[in-house]
């Protein structure tokens, strides 16, 4: 296997922040990358959607910064207006009532949404979109990439398998020990429902950390920085509650949430609504999360990476990356996935 031959080839299967930190550093080290990605865009679940005159960022909400090496690169994308400080005037809610949340934590979401980061990083590298892999198989000389009817997508020296356990696990399975580390992780569901509403909403906070009912998290999207049109809203349902309802009618999911989120913050007279949706997140956030920030099987040239192994958020995910990057070009690794807590229930 080449994995130290600067010609050798490297096919980075996922195109989140995980993929595409591994694909940016390998590429800048002279290997030939290719992403793949089922999906429309980069992104993974830093995903954006711009709908009705509303923009929501449905998934990842914000971004905090725990380590030297993230603290890097996010003040470079601060320059170059990738991303932004994002102050929310946060509360919390409970049966009690709303309770504002004093701390000075530092938040960052991406700008114009929170795909901006993953289009920088994706910026000059081959990335191919709508593209699933199947499965991987191994040839004499290389990895093929098979996709839908085993047809090759792609050969490769090495592949690093940057999608959600349950995935990386179906692809590496010539790798049984990355397999058995892939199962020890596990992955919890969150419905996001996106409300546009017809005027302000008469509330003097930006975020709420809900505690009663079905909801975890409520935020007025339309109060990051650089976002345009109208008052957007996003609302995420608890894991439990969202593991219960995952397969039900998004229809009934948006009446729902949109109940619970008034029954939550009674006396409030929210506006009506002029737009709404609902995204079905069915590998949301991982927990637990593995011990090892990546993993990696040089003899067979395969890899795995993604906030499963690095940490449940951006910063843990982009770590696992260049941790993964690190390793395959031969560096080690020293990377400190953080201190490991998770701020709320999803963000
Ligand atoms: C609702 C929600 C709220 C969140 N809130 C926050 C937050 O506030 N702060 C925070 O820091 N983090 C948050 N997170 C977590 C954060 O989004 C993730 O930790 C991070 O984006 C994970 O990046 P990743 O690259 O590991 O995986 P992903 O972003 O999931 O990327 C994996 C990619 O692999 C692709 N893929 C999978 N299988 C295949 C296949 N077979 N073939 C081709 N492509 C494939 C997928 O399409 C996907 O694009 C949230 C996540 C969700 C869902």
């Amino acid at each position: 296997m080449k994995t130290n031959d600067a010609r050798s080839t490297v096919v980075v299967v996922g195109a989140g922040l995980a993929g595409l930190a591994a694909a940016r550093e390998l590429a800048d080290a002279g290997r030939r990358v290719t992403v793949m990605d089922e999906g429309r865009g980069p992104g993974g679940r830093t995903s954006r959607r711009v709908r009705g005159g509303f923009q929501y960022d449905h998934g990842a909400q914000y971004f905090t910064v725990r380590t030297p090496r993230f603290r890097t690169k996010v003040e470079a994308w601060r320059r170059s207006a990738v991303v932004a400080p994002w102050s929310p005037r946060l509360v919390a809610v409970d049966a009690e009532g709303t309770v504002p949340k004093t701390e000075t934590r530092e938040r960052y979401v991406g700008v114009p949404g929170m795909d901006a980061m993953a289009a920088d990083l994706a910026r000059d590298l081959d990335v191919r979109r709508g593209v699933r892999v199947e499965r991987l198989k191994r040839t004499d000389a290389a990895w093929q990439l098979l996709g839908d009817g085993d047809v090759v997508l792609a050969e490769a020296d090495t592949v690093l398998v940057a999608a959600p356990p349950d995935q990386a696990a179906t692809l590496l399975a010539d790798a049984p020990d990355l397999v058995a580390a892939a199962r020890r992780a596990e992955m919890h569901p969150c419905w996001a429902v996106m409300l546009g509403f017809a005027g302000p909403a008469p509330v003097g906070w930006d975020g709420a950390f809900v505690n009663v009912g079905p909801l975890s998290w409520v935020a007025r999207n339309s109060s990051k920085p650089g976002r345009v049109g109208g008052e957007a809203w996003i609302l995420h349902a608890g894991p439990a509650w969202s593991r219960a309802h995952i397969d039900d009618d998004s229809g009934d999911v948006v009446a729902c949430l949109h109940d619970a989120l008034r029954q939550a913050t009674p006396g409030i007279d929210w506006p009506e609504v002029a737009d709404a949706g609902a995204h079905r997140w069915r590998f949301a956030l991982p927990d637990p999360v593995l011990a090892e920030v990546c993993l990696v099987d040089q003899t067979l040239g395969l890899a795995a990476a993604g906030d499963w192994c690095g940490g449940p958020r951006i910063e843990g995910a982009y770590l696992s990356g260049l941790a993964a990057a690190d390793r395959l070009l031969g560096r080690g690794h020293a990377v400190d996935p953080g201190d490991g807590d998770q701020e709320g229930k999803t963000s």
